[in-house]
């Protein structure tokens, strides 16, 4: 499985870094944000180090749909175990750095817990 020794991600995928857990597999982590943005707050990662949308679905070689079809499923299982439903949640993918991606390690954000301020962008 690619690993880049410098993420912050795989180092907390790895363990080298400390994380709240809430859910993991073979392919892939939940845990919480460590500056969360709504009462609850917590990130999909697939243990792969994949950078973004963008490397998930290149011009060219292998895409990742079936992956990213299994990300969005351990997200909404996750909310739900959390009782984020059937009130409701968002799901956030930043991606590249004008849309205020700050981590290069694809992650699904998911917010709720509270009623969230509308609007996504400037
Ligand atoms: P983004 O800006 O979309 O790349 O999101 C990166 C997210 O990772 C931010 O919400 C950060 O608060 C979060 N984050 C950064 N470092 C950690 C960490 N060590 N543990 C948990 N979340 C983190
Ligand atoms: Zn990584």
């Amino acid at each position: 499985m690619t690993s880049d020794p410098n993420c912050i991600f795989c180092k907390i995928i790895a363990g080298t870094i400390p994380s709240v857990r809430l859910y993991e597999d073979h392919e892939f982590i939940c845990i919480r944000d460590i500056q969360p943005q709504a009462k609850a707050h917590f990130l999909v990662l697939p243990k792969q180090h994949i950078k973004s949308l963008d490397d998930a679905f290149p011009v060219e070689g292998r895409d990742q749909t079936e992956l990213m079809g299994r990300l969005m499923r351990i997200g909404t299982l996750v909310a739900r175990q959390q009782g984020l439903l059937p009130s409701g949640f968002r799901a956030v993918i930043n991606t590249n750095h004008m849309a205020g991606q700050t981590v290069d390690h694809l992650h699904l954000h998911i917010l709720g817990g509270e009623p969230l301020a509308g609007g996504f962008g400037r």
